[in-house]
């Protein structure tokens, strides 16, 4: 095999090893003023030699990042199973009109009158949210999940204090995702944990006895992480709130919901949204997020400001709020990722969102059902959008691990499941298929969790050794989180780092 490419796939060395002296990607007009010595301004602090940056051509720098990009896993070439993430696909319709000059082009300092589209398409999308969750308002501000569940703590916090309380004690199942104890610990609340019933679901009884008048509220997440429905979140709800509490719900999962329930029907008082999740906009590439919050009329004075309004025939932004817990994040939110979402939302219609949960959910189940008897499901019976299944006993059988499966997925071109999550099972595997993902996909799949399977009996250093396919094989993760080489080092001094 060619030593330097796997077919079209190429090592890439680090860009500072390409290019010559001189070689450059632009061409500048001749200096036209004088030039100045930096040692006049700097002095002393003047660099004395070049920087060291790289010296390359326009298709050189263009290969470099394209090249790289195809060592990346993306939504866009493969299934992406990730449960909890809803990974699903992005519509190129969303990236049109996000790059409309209108919307792409706006600058956040544009005074009022040059907003009045934005804030329109804001106030549409807020809209739009509030009534998919059964709320009376959105705020756009948080800039993920996680700052959403801030955000909502925080506006928790400040109803209490208005009605000068400052209970401490926040329920959390021990299925939640690990951001809802941390939102309580950033906010000076305390997280109490409790245990689902055998059946996987949060049960009245299990709370009763930790309900006392320290209680600020309770964080519940509907479907749960084990993709089952919370079905005693009503009595749940009121056992909170006869007590002056109020109920958050971590909406992550509202893709097994739209259409079908809203949460502000179950007796949630103020939730979050994932637009980067539920609604399209990209997600696992590292970019911008959006976490909207909704919640009912009793926590409005102290949503975050400014809020966006229209007044007769125009919009602006409200920034008189005595209540409200204040600025989020700078100016008004991610606003490409609202113009994403509120392009999603008009594409699909009120039936488009409900059949995408049918399929997301029916996608689910359709793994669960043929999954095979190698992967047991946990707690097993008809799942909402994600299907946690375990590897105990093949990890019995065979001595491989949770994560070796995971490796070995990559050599099979499918992104792994979320693993060891949620912690409550052991050696889970996450699967959340979405809707975006056809029956031949799911096949495919499924298929290659069964071969590993076969894998695992008959020659498992296959698994242990995975991935053999990518750039880099199986990394020293202790190592690499602990001793990480953060830089630019020649080819020769990088014998032994982390991961060379
Ligand atoms: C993803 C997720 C979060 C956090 O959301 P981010 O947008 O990643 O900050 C919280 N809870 C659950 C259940 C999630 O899946």
């Amino acid at each position: 095999m060619n030593e330097l490419a796997r077919g079209f796939q190429f090592k890439e060395p680090p860009i500072f090893e390409r290019g010559a002296p001189g070689r450059t990607a632009v061409s500048l007009a001749p200096l036209d003023v004088p030039a100045v010595d930096p040692k006049k301004y700097f002095g002393a602090a003047a660099r004395k030699e070049d920087a060291g940056f790289p010296e390359v051509s326009e298709p050189e720098v263009t290969r470099h990042y394209v090249r790289l990009s195809q060592w990346n896993f993306a939504i866009d070439s493969q299934f992406y199973p990730l449960g909890s993430c809803t990974m699903k696909f992005n519509p190129k319709v969303n990236e049109w009109a996000a790059r409309l000059p209108g919307f792409g082009r706006l600058h956040p300092y544009a005074p009022i009158a040059m907003m009045q589209g934005a804030l329109e398409l804001m106030i549409r999308l807020e809209r739009g949210l509030a009534e998919i969750v059964g709320m009376d308002h959105v705020s756009l501000q948080p800039a993920a999940g996680a700052q959403g569940e801030l955000t909502g703590l925080m506006m928790m916090r400040a109803y209490h204090q208005d009605k000068g309380r400052s209970p401490k004690r926040v329920l959390v199942p021990d299925t939640a995702h690990g951001t809802n104890p941390a939102s309580c610990t950033i906010n000076g609340l305390v997280a109490v944990p409790f245990p689902g019933g055998e059946d996987g679901i949060c049960h009245p009884e299990a709370i009763a006895g930790l309900i006392d008048d320290d209680i600020a509220g309770i964080m519940i997440t509907n479907p749960n992480t084990l993709g089952l429905f919370e079905r005693h979140l009503p009595k749940i709800a009121e056992m909170i709130h006869a007590k002056g509490g109020l109920v958050y719900g971590d909406g992550a999962n509202l893709n097994a919901l739209m259409g079908k329930a809203r949460p502000g029907d179950l007796g949630i008082d103020i939730m979050q949204f994932n637009l980067h999740k539920t609604f399209t906009t990209p997600h696992g590439g590292g970019g911008p997020g959006c976490g909207p919050v909704a919640f009912k009329k009793h926590l409005e004075p102290f949503q975050p400001s400014p809020v966006p309004r229209k007044r007769g025939e125009a919009y602006d932004l409200d920034y008189d709020r005595p209540k409200s817990v204040g600025r989020l994040r700078s100016f008004y939110g991610n606003f490409g990722m609202m113009v994403r979402a509120y392009t999603y939302l008009r594409e699909m219609g009120a039936e488009g969102l409900k059949s995408a949960t049918e399929l997301a959910v029916l996608n689910a189940n359709y793994v669960r059902a043929r999954i095979g008897e190698e992967y047991p499901v946990a707690y097993d019976q008809t799942c909402m959008h994600e299907v946690i299944i375990s590897d105990k006993k093949l990890q019995k059988e065979t001595g491989i691990k949770t994560l070796d499966i995971a490796k070995r997925l990559i050599d099979y071109g499918y992104h792994p499941p979320t693993v060891y999550f949620p912690l409550v099972v052991a050696g889970a595997m996450m699967i959340e298929p979405t809707e975006t993902e056809s029956k031949e996909t799911l096949d495919g799949f499924i298929a290659a969790m069964q071969a590993i399977a076969k894998e695992a009996h008959e020659s498992p250093q296959l698994i242990t050794n995975a991935p053999e396919s990518t750039q880099l094989g199986r990394l020293d993760e202790a190592r690499a989180a602990r001793k990480p080489v953060l830089r630019w080092q020649p080819p020769a001094k990088r014998g032994g780092a982390a991961n060379a």
